[in-house]
């Protein structure tokens, strides 16, 4: 069998599964195979394809044709400029996310020496991303999960950060360490009864642990942003990630625990994603 054929035959599986991509993320896993970029296959399409290249994409296919996203099947995904190792205990970083980073970083222009916190780190996408671009600024990473903790170092390590990053395996309710210039956090924000309305690939393959944000999916946020009222520093910038319908009910909360509202973004969708506030 060539490629071309290995990769109509995986098309036809991935559409008769309702998989909308079924074409690109065909072409994505033979070029995972191969090792070889997009180019090379359409170039070389009437190849023919080693057995064990082609045991390998039938594995992949059958296992995307579970619903299992392509980000874990290639263990890895682009964010912001850079890739970021991801397994099934963290979330897919999301392009919507790199909203927050963007904000950071224009919120950060011309500060030095700050000291981030990232609350449920996850891979580590959002703050690597900002340490990366901003060479003397130092962040703390917490999570509640071991797991996730382990892929974030390999990220930090990827990435060269070692030096300027601490984890801390704690939930925010028992995390007490240090005062900081700058708290980020993307925490679980879905409700927990509209988990189930989440496309099939997130609810059946990410870890519920990010993704839910309890009965009125702002239990997480809320203990966010009490805590964060302790950690920050006078007249910090705490960032959050929000559900697109959560930012009036996000603003009390703020309000009560002492921020100010400084600028809501939305995201590539144009949904309300980010908010910034300040500790007065
Ligand atoms: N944006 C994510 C989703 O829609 C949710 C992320 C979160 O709860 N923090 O799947």
């Amino acid at each position: 069998m060539n490629i071309q054929e290995a990769i109509n035959n995986g098309q036809i599986k991935l559409k008769a599964k309702n998989i909308k991509t079924a074409e690109l993320d065909c072409q994505i896993l033979m070029s995972k195979v191969l090792n070889k970029d997009k180019k090379h296959l359409i170039l070389n399409f009437h190849d023919k394809l080693l057995k064990k290249h082609l045991d390998y994409f039938n594995i992949l296919i059958n296992e995307r044709a579970t619903g299992k996203p392509i980000a874990y099947l290639l263990k890895k995904k682009d964010f912001w400029k850079y890739e970021f190792v991801v397994n099934k205990e963290v979330l897919i970083p999301r392009p919507d996310t790199e909203v927050l980073v963007e904000q950071v970083l224009e919120l950060t222009k011309n500060k030095d020496r700050l000291h981030l916190l990232d609350i449920g780190i996850g891979s580590g996408c959002i703050l690597l991303s900002i340490l990366k671009e901003k060479k003397n600024f130092y962040g703390t990473g917490i999570d509640i999960s071991n797991k996730s903790l382990n892929i974030c170092k390999i990220n930090i390590y990827n990435l060269g950060l070692i030096d300027r990053v601490k984890l801390f395996k704690s939930d925010i309710d028992n995390f007490n360490y240090g005062k900081y210039d700058l708290i980020i956090s993307n925490p679980p924000y879905i409700k927990k009864y509209d988990l189930k309305c989440l496309e099939k690939d997130v609810i059946d393959f990410e870890p519920k642990k990010a993704l839910d944000g309890g009965i009125n999916g702002l239990s997480e946020i809320n203990k966010v942003i009490n805590k964060s009222s302790y950690l920050i520093k006078k007249s910090g910038f705490l960032i959050l990630e929000i559900g697109f319908n959560q930012r009036n009910e996000v603003k009390k909360i703020l309000n009560n625990n002492g921020f100010y509202i400084k600028k809501i973004i939305r995201d590539l969708a144009n949904n309300d994603r980010c908010i910034i506030s300040v500790k007065i």
